[in-house]
């Protein structure tokens, strides 16, 4: 008999239905995937391994020989957060898919912000005929704060495509054309020098809040923010600050405090601010389930667990 391996989501009926039917596709031959609510009580004993969206912590905890859960997002600080110390592994996803479409939008970002499209666009809508000066993405330096999947596939991207990168990290790193630093020190320094900056760190206790008046105030004159990490990671009033009074010319954010962004926020009417709705990297359903797949795969042949979450470090 084939085992049982739990899905446990709180998601959106649409997004649990696709992912109900496509885990058991993906995991046919391996296991049988079964909703959290269709288990008995003796299933959710024997449960070792479980897929998690957006669980309901409780319904984790009921299923307490755990040993590693499988996130089908690639953030996980709401499960280091809601998940006991002492609980299940987490393993992430990582797909190299995400990767790709992380640096895709990495890319038409910064392509956004280096043509100058929110100027033209304000300057259209005014009936303003009016050019300013182009420079080569070889003179635009464009700084990545994460170098992770999804950050080192983005400034690898940017660099095929003729900007200057730089990368900065928590350890030291060293990645081909690309200047990378860590450290506080290494912050500055990139922050400095950039010209756009892409947030793409996880939210983890150390990231809360990094990106603040300080380092706002240490970025370029005329500089451009991304955001594409967590909107945490940011501190929105001295974001504002820094648009309305300098040094920042525009940001372009994913990702929000509160998601989705309340009616009333002001970010949504800044003429400085483009508001996206977390759009920059979805999961790739056909993608994701194959590389669950075969991690639950080896699980039960060989017992390896991937590699999973730092607990202290927080991803
Ligand atoms: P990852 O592989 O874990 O990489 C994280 C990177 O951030 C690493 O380079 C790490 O440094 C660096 N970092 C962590 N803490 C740091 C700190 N305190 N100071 C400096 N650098 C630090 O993560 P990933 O897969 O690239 O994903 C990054 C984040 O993107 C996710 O956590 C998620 O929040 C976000 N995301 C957003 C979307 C979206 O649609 N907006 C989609 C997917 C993911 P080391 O290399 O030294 O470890």
């Amino acid at each position: 008999m084939k085992p049982l391996v739990p899905f446990v989501s709180q998601s959106t009926s649409g997004d649990r239905l696709a992912w109900e039917k496509v885990l058991p596709e993906a995991l046919s031959g391996i296991a049988e995937i079964r909703p959290f609510a269709d288990l008995t009580d003796d299933q959710r004993r024997a449960a070792t391994v479980a897929i998690v969206a957006n669980p309901d912590p409780a319904e984790v905890a009921a299923l307490p020989n755990l040993a590693w859960v499988q996130s089908l997002w690639a953030g996980v600080e709401r499960l280091t957060a809601e998940l006991p110390e002492d609980g299940p592994l987490i393993v992430r996803l990582t797909d190299p898919k995400m990767a790709e479409t992380m640096s895709e939008a990495v890319l038409a970002w910064t392509l956004y912000l280096h043509r100058d499209m929110p100027r033209y666009m304000a300057q259209q809508r005014r009936k303003i005929w009016h050019e300013h000066d182009h420079r080569a993405a070889a003179e635009r330096t464009v700084g990545i704060l994460g170098l992770g999947n999804l950050g080192s596939a983005s400034a690898q991207r940017l660099r095929a495509n003729g900007f200057n990168v730089l990368g900065w990290s928590r350890s030291e790193k060293a990645l081909d054309g690309i200047r990378c630093l860590h450290g506080p020190d290494g912050l500055k320094t990139v922050l400095s020098q950039s010209d756009i900056t892409v947030l793409l760190m996880p939210l983890t206790g150390e990231t809360r809040g990094m990106i603040g008046a300080a380092e706002l105030q240490a970025c370029k004159q005329d500089a451009c923010l991304i955001n594409f990490a967590r909107g945490p990671i940011l501190d929105t009033r001295a974001l504002i600050e820094a648009l309305d009074h300098g040094p920042l010319a525009h940001a372009v954010l994913d990702v929000f405090e509160k998601e989705p962004l309340p009616a009333s926020d002001p970010l949504w009417e800044h003429e400085k601010v483009t508001v996206l709705p977390h759009v920059s990297s979805p999961t790739t359903r056909s993608t994701a389930s194959k590389i669950v797949a075969g991690n639950i795969a080896r699980y039960f042949s060989s017992g390896e667990i991937p590699p999973s979450v730092d607990r202290k470090r927080g991803y």
